[in-house]
This record gives C-alpha cells, sequence and structure tokens, in this order.
C-alpha cells in the first residue's frame, strides 16, 4: 500500500520545501479555506457523526464542528503574533549580543487520530499543522468511516494532494511500512496507549518526534465537603456524553465513604433525566462504536453490582449509563481504561486510602476533584501527577484553548490546543546576532590566569 502513497508523501515534501507554505498570509488563506469548507459541508458532518457515534447536533456541535471552527478562530487571531522573531535576554558571557528565537515549520507531519472524536481529534492537530507552516499527512480511523468520508471531502475540496494528503484503512496495515519508507518530520498520534507504545517505537527508528495523546483511567474525586448534587449533574454529564467513550471521562469515582449513599442517589437522578428515560432511542444518549467494544464492555459488567442501569441491547450497540459498586482493584474493570458508560464507585475514609488506589493506575490524562475547600484543591493537585484536569468540573478544561492538552508518562506526551498547537508543530531556532565592534581578548586563548575572570562573569 505505502508504495502507492510514498510518491505523493514526496510532493508533499518538495511542495513544503519550496517555501510556499512559509509567509503568513498562505497559511491564513488555507485556514479561511477549511473554515469555508467545514461549514459548506456541516449538514453531511452532523449526519455522519449521527450514523457513525449516534451524536446528537447540539453535542456534535460543541465537542466536533463548532470546536474545531473555535480552533481556527483562535490561530486567525494570533497566527500573525506567534509567527514573529520573539527576542529573549542575552547573559552577560555573551554581552554586546543578542539572541531571539525563529519559530518554523517542522517540515511533513503525520496525523494519526481516533475513532470517538474523529473530526476534533483529526482536524484540531491539523489546524496546528497548517498554522505552523507544514505539509501534513492525515490518517483518520477507519471505525468512523462516515465521519471520514466527509472529511475527506472537506480536506480536497480546500487543499491539494502535494500539500495535504488523506490517508485511509487499517493502521496496523498501513502505517508502519509507510513510517519505515518515509521520514516524517512529526508523528502526533491520538489513541490508545497500547498503539502509542508502537508508534514511538516506530518513530524512534527514524528519530522522529512524537506527541502521543493516549488514554488511561482518569480519575474522580469526591470529598465530603463537596456540592453533591451539582458535582452529581457534572460527573454524570462527562461519564455518559458520547456513551462514555470519551478519553477524559471520569474512569471511577471515588467518594468519601459518608456521602457515597447520597452522591449515588444523585447520581441516578441525573443519569435518568439526562440519558436514561427512552432507552437506546433517547436524543441526548450515544452508541458503542461497534460489536467489539459492546463485548468488551459487557464482560466488564459481570464483574461488579449494578446499582443502577445494565440494560444492553446488542442490535443498537446499546449499554445504558451505569452505576458499579463492589469492585475489585485486581478485576478488568479497574485494570483497563473503561471507555464506555460504566462507571465504577469506590469510597475512602482517609486521603492516603485513596491515593493508594490512585497509585494502581498512575499518571491519568485526566483528574478531577469536587470539593469546597482550598486545602483539599491544593493536597490533590500536588499529590497527583495526572495530564490536566478540573476543580469542580470534569473534561471541560479541555474547551479552554488557553489550556494547553495532553497526558504525562503513561498518559501520553506533548501537548497541543491554543498557541500550544503552534508550538507543537514549530521548531524554534535559537539564533545569537553578536556585533564585531567590541571583541575583548580575555574570550580567547592562552586562557591561563583567566579563570578568575571566567568565574565572575559565568
Ligand atoms: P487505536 O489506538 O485503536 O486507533 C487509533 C489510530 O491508530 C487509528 O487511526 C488506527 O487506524 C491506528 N492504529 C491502530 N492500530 C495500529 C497499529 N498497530 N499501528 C499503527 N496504527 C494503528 O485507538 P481507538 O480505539 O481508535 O481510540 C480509543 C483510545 O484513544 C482510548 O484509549 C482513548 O483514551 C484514546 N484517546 C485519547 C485521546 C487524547 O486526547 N489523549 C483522545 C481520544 C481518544
Amino acid at each position: 500500500m505505502e508504495e502507492n502513497i510514498l510518491p505523493g508523501l514526496l510532493r508533499i515534501r518538495e511542495y513544503v520545501s519550496s517555501g510556499i507554505t512559509r509567509p503568513v498570509a498562505f497559511r491564513l488563506q488555507q485556514l479561511a479555506q477549511l473554515r469555508r469548507s467545514i461549514l459548506a459541508n456541516k449538514d453531511s458532518l452532523f449526519d455522519a457523526l449521527y450514523t457513525d457515534l449516534k451524536k446528537n447536533r447540539e453535542e456534535a456541535w460543541i465537542t466536533e464542528i463548532g470546536f474545531v471552527l473555535s480552533a481556527i478562530r483562535t490561530m486567525e487571531k494570533h497566527l500573525a503574533t506567534w509567527v514573529k522573531p520573539e527576542r529573549v535576554k542575552t547573559n552577560l558571557l555573551n554581552f554586546p549580543s543578542s539572541s531571539y528565537i525563529v519559530r518554523e515549520p517542522l517540515g511533513v507531519v503525520l496525523i494519526i487520530a481516533p475513532w470517538n472524536y474523529p473530526l476534533q481529534l483529526l482536524f484540531t492537530p491539523f489546524i496546528g499543522a497548517i498554522a505552523a507552516g507544514n505539509g501534513v499527512v492525515l490518517k483518520p480511523s477507519e471505525y468512523a468511516p462516515a465521519t471520514a468520508a466527509i472529511m475527506k471531502k472537506i480536506v480536497r475540496e480546500c487543499m491539494p494532494e502535494n500539500y495535504v494528503a488523506y490517508i485511509e484503512g487499517d493502521g496496523a496495515a498501513l502505517l508502519p511500512g509507510l513510517i519505515k519508507s518515509f521520514r516524517f518530520d512529526k508523528i502526533f498520534y491520538t489513541g490508545s496507549t497500547h498503539v502509542g507504545k508502537l508508534i514511538y517505537a516506530m518513530a524512534a527508528g527514524q528519530l522522529i518526534p512524537v506527541v502521543l495523546e493516549l488514554g488511561g483511567k482518569s480519575p474522580c474525586i469526591v470529598e465530603e465537603d463537596a456540592h453533591l448534587e451539582v458535582a452529581a449533574k457534572r460527573i454524570v454529564l462527562a461519564k455518559f456524553s458520547n456513551a462514555g467513550q470519551m478519553c477524559v471521562a471520569p474512569d471511577y469515582l471515588l467518594v468519601q465513604e459518608n456521602k457515597k449513599e447520597e452522591l449515588l442517589s444523585y447520581l441516578k437522578k441525573y443519569a435518568d433525566k439526562f440519558f436514561g428515560a427512552q432507552g437506546p432511542d433517547n436524543y441526548n444518549y450515544g452508541k458503542i462504536i461497534n460489536g467489539k467494544n459492546f463485548d468488551r464492555l459487557c464482560s466488564f459488567l459481570q464483574e461488579a453490582t449494578i446499582v443502577y442501569g445494565g440494560k444492553i441491547d446488542k442490535e443498537k450497540c446499546y449499554i445504558q449509563p451505569t452505576l458499579v459498586e463492589n469492585v475489585s482493584l485486581q478485576s478488568k474493570l479497574m485494570q483497563e481504561e473503561i471507555f464506555g458508560p460504566i462507571l465504577p464507585i469506590l469510597t475512602f475514609k482517609e486521603k492516603e486510602e485513596a491515593v493508594a488506589i490512585l497509585q494502581e493506575n498512575p499518571q491519568p490524562l485526566a483528574f478531577y476533584v469536587f470539593t469546597s475547600k482550598k486545602e483539599n484543591e491544593k493536597y490533590w493537585i500536588k499529590r497527583i501527577s495526572f495530564g490536566g484536569g478540573c476543580i469542580n468540573n470534569a473534561a471541560w478544561h479541555l474547551t479552554n484553548d488557553a489550556l494547553p492538552f495532553g497526558g504525562i508518562g503513561n498518559s501520553g506526551t506533548g501537548q497541543y490546543h491554543g498557541r500550544s498547537s503552534f508550538d507543537t508543530f514549530s521548531h524554534q531556532k535559537a539564533i545569537m546576532k553578536t556585533p564585531t565592534w567590541f571583541d575583548p581578548a580575555i574570550k580567547y586563548p592562552p586562557y591561563k590566569g583567566k579563570l578568575k575572570w571566567f568565574k565572575k562573569i559565568f
């Protein structure tokens, strides 16, 4: 397969090397064209996102179409400033030099996306890559084919193939050969930790830098002083949107023992209100992506006591929002990322008890704390290593593009959104400029006897 793709990639390399993508005006023009093409195809996108994931239009706007348009707007607003050479200080040792940083395109970058937010997770990094002046190869997930087809149409309508390639198919069959035969200047991968490790290893062979946006088990702590009703509403929304198939969805809850029953009653109330009624036909509630994931999630249901939900319909890929308790830390439910609408509820009395449970799955992508006390907020933020998170909220941090988004360790490496998207796809070329009118002899050999001066200056 890669033999057919390779000549196209070499043409992209040529196009970028020609310098055509460097002017800000070119990049802004591409962003504007992309926006126009998305808007022209927005109804088809709504339909495709419904077909692939049963996303309702409102959710599709907030998490996909509107999200991407907003990322374009941020870039358009700031790009001219961000591309300007940045003056930085110069130390005394180098007096009277001046220093600055030039942000340059990396070259040709590969962006690999998963299926759960197929548009957002392919196009948000794409916007950063274009803004930074790169040529791009886009690889959508094969598991959201309706959206992948519309995204291809959008890209082909506004950008030539010698600038942006759109490649489709099974990543396992397509990508290893491609990464071996073409040296990308960066690989931006979003997906599972397992495949992330494979991509990292493939990239290492050619010293290709990577961004890995991975998954993991994102915990949610509810302290006894939390506003329980508001906490329940926000947890239910973040956990069951897109039928739980969200990388930053709360994976499991740790609630202070004396508040468990009260929290549970609110969780049930809002799960019912937001997503429960009408079963699979609920307008607000999505479907599981495919039979394989449906079976995987159903196997989790055998491992705990269901306290709410649990209804399934294989034909419709429906699993009701489900709350479970009596969960063993050794079960698959607590060892693997759930990535579906099942929420285990565990309890703790003392903070260190909760910490011990959190350390079973260290360095999650997201972490949430519900509390009304500043000291609790400070404690948890300091105590736990995680990618990003919220206090008294869940998942919404990723919608603020002033915040860099990314994981740490097990949940990934590198960040994007807003300015970080531009930086991630740029090379920071560091320049020092030294005038010739001042050239002290102390800098040059012979050095004998100069150490006391060097110690003063450096
Ligand atoms: P996945 O890893 O199975 O697939 C992602 C992409 O990798 C697809 O395009 C696929 O074709 C490709 N791929 C699959 N196997 C490959 C291989 N062997 N070699 C090369 N490429 C391969 O992930 P998924 O099931 O589509 O997505 C779910 C996972 O993604 C979850 O773990 C979730 O947490 C994570 N995720 C993370 C973020 C984030 O921003 N950190 C966002 C969404 C999803």
